[in-house]
């Protein structure tokens, strides 16, 4: 079926099907159709609101939202920080923890960095007064080709009410360009090591672009289950826990974002229906354990790459990876909204 796409970058003047927001929901005059955003979304997956939203959780059911690292969100709860860090330590001598802190709205590894004590946080003049959470790094990842790496899993929150969610079936894996070590003192400040950032990587002199989607800095996630596969990993349940960290995650967002859904479009008032694609960052422990790092309300779909062809020259030029990953969930997106399948 022929879709008719329109631009409308000074304002929309037709009513469409389907509105394809850039950023987030911000339409008050849409009656009709379907949304790819959800109000408040951007809002409840800012670093704060998350932690706080999984926390919730973490507090009513430890067990089952044991996939997120222990956080603690600065300023308010630095001095709860020092004392549970304190405790923690007392009560396990041995237990040489490292921590990661992200100012709050913060994306591509901007302000992160990596410290050992509570008192090596960075708490005066201006980054005192900008919010962040500081968390439990994760020591252990799962390393290949001895490089520590994430996924970017991408979602579809078809709708809230039900609760429906889709998960591609491929993702992308981020590659750090330095030989990972476990942090110590010396290499805490390597971000080609510690931090798996496309955007920080990239500038790297050993990033890899490559036309296989099976080598270099980024690659499909299906190549690394490939490998593990055949390393005898249990790929099964890695994809198992990887289905139910994502839904856990989306009950943890849901009932702000009903609150947020109701204020914007009430019950009863002729309103567009929403759906989203998220991208959602995850860390594989070395024991196979996903761990959810951050989710990303408006995941690049970007299907090229800069290249740098002479000193200060840069040119787009495809990226194969990231076109079989992204084409298809555009795709398979607009197939499971489709309205006319949605009439018949
Ligand atoms: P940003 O939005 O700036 O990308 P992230 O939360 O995704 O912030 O963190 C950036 C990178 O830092 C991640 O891609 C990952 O490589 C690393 N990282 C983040 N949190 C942890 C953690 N708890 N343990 C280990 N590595 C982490």
């Amino acid at each position: 079926r022929l879709l008719s796409l329109f631009q409308f970058p000074f304002g929309r003047r037709l009513p469409c099907d389907i509105y394809w927001h850039g950023v987030s929901f911000h339409d008050n005059d849409i009656f009709s159709g379907q949304v790819n955003k959800f109000p408040g979304m951007t809002e409840m997956v800012r670093k704060i609101t998350l932690s706080r939203a999984v926390r919730t959780m973490q507090d009513l059911f430890p067990l089952e939202y044991n996939f997120y690292p222990r956080s603690w969100i600065l300023p308010e709860e630095f001095p709860l920080f020092v004392d549970e860090v304190r405790m923690m330590k007392d009560s396990d001598p041995s237990w040489k923890p490292t921590f990661i802190v992200k100012p709050d709205g913060g994306c591509q590894g901007d302000g992160i960095y990596l410290i050992k004590d509570p008192s090596d946080i960075r708490l005066t003049g201006s980054i005192q007064s900008r919010p962040a959470v500081v968390q439990e790094y994760i020591c252990k990842p799962l390393l290949v080709d001895k490089l520590k790496f994430d996924i970017r899993l991408y979602v579809l929150l078809k709708s809230l009410e039900p609760l429906e969610i889709y998960i591609a079936k491929d993702g992308l894996s981020r590659f750090c360009t330095e030989p990972y070590q476990e942090p110590t003192l010396k290499n805490l400040h390597q971000v080609f090591m510690h931090l798996t950032n496309y955007s920080l990587n990239i500038h790297s002199g050993n990033f890899i672009h490559s036309d296989n989607v099976n080598t270099g800095s980024k690659r499909t996630f299906s190549s690394i289950l490939c490998r593990l596969s055949s390393r005898g990993a249990d790929v099964k349940k890695l994809w198992s826990d990887i289905i139910s960290l994502v839904i856990k995650t989306i009950i943890a967002l849901t009932p702000e974002l009903k609150v947020y859904y109701q204020a914007d479009i009430p019950a009863g008032k002729p309103g567009p229906t929403c759906f989203q694609i998220l991208g959602f960052d995850i860390l594989l422990m070395k024991n196979l354990k996903p761990m959810l790092l951050e989710v990303n309300a408006n995941p690049s779909m970007r299907i090229e790459h800069e290249q740098e062809l002479s000193p200060g020259v840069f040119e787009n030029v495809p990226s194969p990876v990231d076109e079989e990953v992204k084409v298809a969930v555009i795709r398979d997106t607009l197939r499971l909204v489709d309205p006319q399948k949605n009439k018949r």
